[in-house]
């Protein structure tokens, strides 16, 4: 049985991630659900799904491309409501273009959506979770940073880049209580995937060798699994959770 503790998940009103926050909430964690606050319709179908459990889920704006915002704000929460013991980072967007068409935008703003962020909220976090011997992390990346994908440079190498972040911190952290491992999603239906041409999504699904797109719900369990006291054996892995859609060893 895993204790109490106070998780934070960035993405947190996203599709995975609310089915995260709410997974981890039944768990008895207390959550922070950190996310733009630009989208009120977002907002407000987070706290319509997460209203039998808003005594342990509460919405924190953050922007996690914002390195001395994180900074401001994770030290501000951890005074206010304790030390934050789980990292989920599930944050994250695509710009998908072809690298002919790119523009240094695109690439520049997944890069620090996806990417940097994880500097961001690990530099602060971990020092503190090494002080305190325990602390679960867990990366939302993604198949197509393992397999790559036709317009998107830019999140491949983001996503890509987050797992060889997850092994290099995972040794830093292995001796301290700390576990860092990545998740790697294949087609997750949520708002992401909604936006992909009705054509190409049945062609996706028609790949999937269980034959449906996961739910958010698959994702949440296995960031349960990882986060719990337990899980303490499991370190620097990526496990893919994608229906069969990628397989390898
Ligand atoms: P989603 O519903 O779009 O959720 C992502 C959340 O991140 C959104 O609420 C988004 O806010 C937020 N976000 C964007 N920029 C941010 C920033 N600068 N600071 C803080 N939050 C920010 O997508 P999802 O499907 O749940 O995806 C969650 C994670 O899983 C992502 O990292 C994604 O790459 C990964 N993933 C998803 C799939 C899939 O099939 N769905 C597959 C593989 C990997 P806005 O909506 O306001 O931008």
């Amino acid at each position: 049985m895993s204790t109490s503790r106070l998780a934070l998940v960035t993405g947190g009103i996203g599709g995975l991630g609310t089915a995260i926050c709410l997974r981890l909430s039944e768990l008895g964690h207390r959550v922070i659900a950190a996310d733009l606050d630009a989208r009120a319709d977002a907002l407000a179908r987070f706290h319509e799904r997460t209203r039998a459990q808003a005594t342990s889920i509460q919405f924190r704006a953050l922007d996690v491309t914002d390195h001395d915002r994180c900074r401001e704000q994770l030290t501000a929460w951890e005074e206010e409501l304790g030390p934050i013991d789980i990292l989920v980072h599930a944050a994250g967007i695509t710009r998908d273009q072809t690298l002919r068409k790119m523009t240094l935008e695109a690439w520049r703003e997944v890069l620090a959506v996806d990417l940097d962020s994880a500097f961001h909220l690990c530099r602060h976090l971990v020092p503190r979770m090494m002080e305190r011997g325990f602390g679960r992390i867990v990366h939302i990346s993604s198949v197509n940073g393992q397999t790559g994908q036709f317009g998107q440079t830019n999140y491949a190498a983001a996503k890509a880049g987050l797992h060889g972040f997850t092994m290099s911190l995972a040794r830093e952290c292995a001796r301290h209580g700390i576990t860092v491992n990545s998740i790697a999603p294949g087609y997750i239906d949520t708002d992401m995937t909604r936006a992909i041409r009705e054509d190409i999504r049945e062609r996706i699904v028609a790949s999937i060798p269980v034959g449906r797109m996961g739910r958010p719900e698959d994702i949440a369990r296995t960031v349960a699994f990882l986060c719990a006291d337990e899980a303490d054996f499991i370190t620097g892995a990526l496990i893919p959770v994608n229906g069969g859609q990628f397989m390898s060893f």
